[in-house]
Formats: structure tokens, sequence, C-alpha cells
């Protein structure tokens, strides 16, 4: 036998004579090096702000899109237009928010009252009606008002006095 043959009957032996290859032990996955392994909540608290960053800023966008057809098209000067605008962002605010249907055993939507069947009047509630005192309708569309007022001019930035 050659002495390269030798040597490689050697060798192979060796390596047969190995222990058999095992899946290397490692300590459980903690996550990349330099990740922010144990702050998801502040993770989650910046999607958080990144979230309400965009809606923001397409509020906004959308504010100011339709205060520039408003003034253009409209020929309102863009006080005026922009003040349109926010009127009508908060007209889509109370469309995108409904009142919750209900039934009238559950009382007076605005104050809880009871409400006798000769005292209510129903009004349309998502997919359903809302049900109130007649006395208390006026109440209640101010105050949705304001609550629109308020979730809209937050959304896009303004102060209370803004508009
Ligand atoms: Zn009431």
């Amino acid at each position: 036998m050659s002495k390269w043959m030798t040597m490689l009957k050697e060798r192979c032996i060796s390596v047969s004579a190995m222990a058999a290859p095992t899946k290397p032990t490692e300590p459980p996955f903690v996550g990349f090096v330099g990740s922010l392994q144990g702050e998801t909540e502040k993770i989650d608290q910046l999607a958080a702000e990144r979230t309400n960053q965009d809606a923001h800023v397409s509020a906004w966008m959308a504010w100011q899109e339709r205060a520039a057809i408003m003034e253009h098209e409209g020929g309102v000067t863009r006080p005026d237009a922009e003040a349109g605008a926010l009127q009508d962002a908060i007209a889509h605010w109370l469309a995108r928010h409904p009142l919750t249907p209900g039934v009238p055993e559950d009382g007076c939507m605005h104050c809880a009252g009871a409400l006798p069947v000769d005292y209510r009047v129903a009004v349309l509630a998502g997919a359903g009606h809302a049900w109130l005192h007649p006395a208390c309708m006026q109440e209640m569309k101010e105050a949705r008002l304001a609550l629109a007022g308020r979730e809209v001019r937050g959304l896009l930035g303004f102060s209370e006095a803004a508009y």
C-alpha cells in the first residue's frame, strides 16, 4: 500500500472513531445582539406614537387639501376655507363615530333617566337606534359636537381657540 493510501486509511479510521456530531447546546434565544430585550413596552409605545403621528399627518394633509379645494374652487378666503374644512372634518368624525344603539329599557342615552313610552324619541345610531328624552336631544347634540371638535382639533394639533 502506498504511503498516501495508508495515511488516508488512518485518517478515515480516526474520523470514523470520532464521536458523532451532536447539535450544539446553546442558551435560549434572547434576542439579537443589541436588541431591546425587555423593552417591548417601549417598542409598543414608540409604535403607538408613530401611529398617532401618522394619523396626525394624514388628518392634517386631508384638512389642508379640503381647505385648498374650498379656497380655489369655492372662491373663499384661506381662513374661511380652513374653518370650513375643519367643520367638514368634525362632521366626518361624527359620521365615523355614530351613537351606540340601545333599547328604551336602558334609559335615556344622554341623562340615563327612565324613558316613559310617551316621552322618548329614537335617533339613528349605528345599525339601530338610540333612545332619549326629547328635551335631551339638543344637549346631546351639543355634547357630541364639542367632543368631535376636541377630537379633531387634537388630531390636527390645534388649540381650542383655533378656528
Ligand atoms: Zn334624558
